[in-house]
């Protein structure tokens, strides 16, 4: 690994993931303010470098030959309340705008606390929990196309449906939004928050690098009790394996290759289609160079 003048060559993207998965980078660059965002997309336009935004990391399966181009890791982190709406960076914790709303006595984003990565890759993936999901509490957002143009675009312009939005498979850019919940009690919505928390630790193997559920679930039905009922909790391929606590989600045992994820998500999907006629679409993003 060496520094290039234009941020980290090659560094490995495995430590930016919470599959602890993917290969290099070919330039990497991290950012903490509005300025370096802003600058670090107008520069990698001028060398004509594709742009991948990486925020948490934790809704990707990232190949084992890693991204061609720039990832730029969004660590741009602030948030502030006015009255019922917290507006926050792109780059902040969905968690921390959990927590900043249960501290101004806000309820309705408790649900956030338990969705891990950034407010950007909520935006973009229109990410929920407990029967609630970004598209429902988000008022608007600030978008940038590479050329560095921004414009707000309201909630109803974001193309929202379940797991999806307009901004998938497009360069566009979130830099801030502002959220909405409702000015209530402070002590409930952290009473909340600790329930949400311990329910995802009854249910979920958050002790070994997964990406949360791998497949989006089908219309009236769960994605894991499909999985689960075609045999295939604990089956492994390399160090890739179908979690025995809830079987839609692939843990990485710790020798895992994104082409073990792929290949395990392959044959899920192939033995869910044969058994019970339906296609699985993946909810994690499968990027980088295959
Ligand atoms: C243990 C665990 C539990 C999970 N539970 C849930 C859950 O309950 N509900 C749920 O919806 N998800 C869940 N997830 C998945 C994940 O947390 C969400 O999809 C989250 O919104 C991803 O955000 P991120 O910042 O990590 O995005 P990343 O994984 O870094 O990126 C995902 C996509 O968003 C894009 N992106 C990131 N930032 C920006 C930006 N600023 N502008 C434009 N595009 C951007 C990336 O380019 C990429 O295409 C879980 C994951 C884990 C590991």
């Amino acid at each position: 690994m060496t520094i290039a003048p234009f941020g980290i060559r090659g560094e490995p993207l495995a430590a930016h993931t919470s599959l602890h998965i993917g290969g290099p980078a070919d330039f990497f660059v991290r950012v903490t303010t509005e300025t370096d965002l802003v600058g670090t997309i107008r520069v990698a336009r001028q060398h004509e470098l594709p742009v991948f935004m990486l925020g948490g990391g934790t809704n990707l399966l990232v190949s084992d030959k890693g991204i061609r181009g720039v990832v730029l890791q969004n660590a741009w982190r602030e948030a502030t309340v006015d009255g019922p709406i917290i507006e926050a960076s792109s780059g902040t914790a969905l968690a921390h705008v959990a927590a900043r709303a249960a501290q101004a006595g806000i309820e309705g984003l408790e649900w956030m606390a338990t969705v891990p990565g950034t407010v950007g890759g909520a935006v973009h993936g229109n990410a929920g929990a407990f029967g609630t999901e970004t598209a429902d509490v988000v008022v608007d957002a600030e978008l940038m196309d590479l050329n560095g143009d921004t414009w707000r675009s309201r909630v109803d312009e974001l193309g929202y449906a379940y797991r999806t939005s307009s901004l998938q498979g497009t360069p566009i850019v979130c830099v801030r939004a502002r959220f909405r919940g409702t000015l209530g009690d402070r002590a409930s919505a952290v009473r909340r928050i600790k329930e949400m928390a311990n329910e995802r630790t009854n249910k979920q193997p958050l002790a070994q690098p997964n990406t949360g559920s791998i497949f989006r679930n089908p219309p009236g039905d769960h994605a894991g009790r499909l999985i689960e009922a075609s045999g295939l909790k604990g089956r492994s391929i390399g160090g890739a394996r179908v979690s025995e606590k809830h079987a839609n989600f692939i843990v990485n045992t710790g020798t895992a290759k994104a082409a073990d994820v792929k290949a395990l998500m392959e044959l899920c999907q192939s033995e869910v289609q044969e058994r019970f006629g339906v296609r699985l679409v993946p909810e994690v993003e499968v990027v980088g160079e295959w």
